[in-house]
Parts: structure tokens; C-alpha cells; sequence
């Protein structure tokens, strides 16, 4: 038997499982049922409030918290809406509020951008994420930590299960 005595802290890859709902109660998004998410701590992959609340944490820790949009996917900008006419999209694509398109922002860095209203000459484009603004809830289990190997922290992210593959 091996136990684990890690804490989460920065340099860590982290395994955990874990629910996000909005205030209404909703399940946004969950690792239930699938892969857990692996992730390095630190590297500002995740949202600040969950890598702050999950700091410290133990392999079993079991736990529920909240995260401000402050400290979640930002509070709702409201002039980063723009109106493109449908022509820009294929013909035959479907366009459906929610889905998300990547486009080349000012410093030509790629930025993701969702779909908001639909109309029939233009869409309407949101460059905030669609969590913007909310208080997110979660409820996280931590099922492993361990040391990021050194190409893990070069690349920012973890390799292995559920983590990337090159
Ligand atoms: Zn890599």
C-alpha cells in the first residue's frame, strides 16, 4: 500500500472530480461518469477561485465551494458584442446560440468567441464567456496529486491519463 501524503499546491498535477452548477442549481458541467480532469496547479489553467479553494487539499478531500465571477470567467463586459453578418459563416452550417468559434484577436492572438442571438442577416458574436458574471458552485473530489515531471511544466499542462497526448 502507497499512501499519499500531497497536499495540492503549485507545481502539482492534480486528479479531480468535480460538478459545476450555477446558482439556479443547474449541472453546467461534470467529470461524473467519465475521465477525472487532470490538471497542474498554478499555471492559471483553471478559473483563480477554484485552484485558491482546492490549494492545500488532500488525495479523499471531499468538499462543496463557491466562486465569485471575479474569481470565476470575469464579470459580463457588455460591449464585447459584435454583430457579423450571416454571410461570414458557410451556408449550410447551422448556426445555434451557445456554439463557440475561434477568431483572430487585435494582437492576431486566437481568441474563442460564442454565439449569442441569431438572426436572419446577422449573428450576434460575445467574446465573454458564457460563465461571465456568474457565481459558480462547485463540488470537487480530489482523487490524486503528484509532482509535475519537468516537460509537464514547460508545456503547462499534464501528460499521461487524461492529461495531454503528443
Ligand atoms: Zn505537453
Amino acid at each position: 500500500m502507497l499512501l499519499n501524503f500531497q497536499s495540492v499546491a503549485d507545481g502539482k498535477v492534480v486528479t479531480v472530480h468535480y460538478t459545476l452548477k450555477n446558482a439556479a442549481g443547474e449541472v453546467i458541467d461534470s467529470s461524473e461518469g467519465n475521465q477525472p480532469m487532470v490538471y497542474i496547479q498554478g499555471m492559471g489553467n483553471l478559473v483563480p477561485g477554484f485552484e485558491k479553494a482546492v490549494n492545500g487539499k488532500r488525495v479523499g478531500d471531499d468538499f462543496a465551494f463557491e466562486v465569485s465571477a471575479e474569481e470565476g470567467y470575469g464579470e459580463r463586459d457588455d460591449e464585447a458584442v459584435q454583430a457579423v453578418p450571416r454571410s461570414v459563416f458557410p451556408k449550410d452550417l447551422e448556426i445555434l446560440p451557445g456554439m463557440q468559434f475561434g477568431v483572430t484577436g487585435p494582437d492576431g492572438q486566437p481568441m474563442p468567441v460564442w454565439v449569442g442571438e441569431v438572426h436572419e442577416d446577422s449573428v450576434i458574436l460575445d467574446m465573454n464567456h458564457p460563465l461571465a458574471g456568474a457565481v459558480l458552485f462547485f463540488s470537487v473530489r480530489i482523487m490524486d496529486i503528484r509532482d509535475a515531471t519537468r516537460d509537464e511544466m514547460a508545456h503547462g499542462h499534464a501528460h499521461g491519463p487524461g492529461g495531454h497526448h503528443h
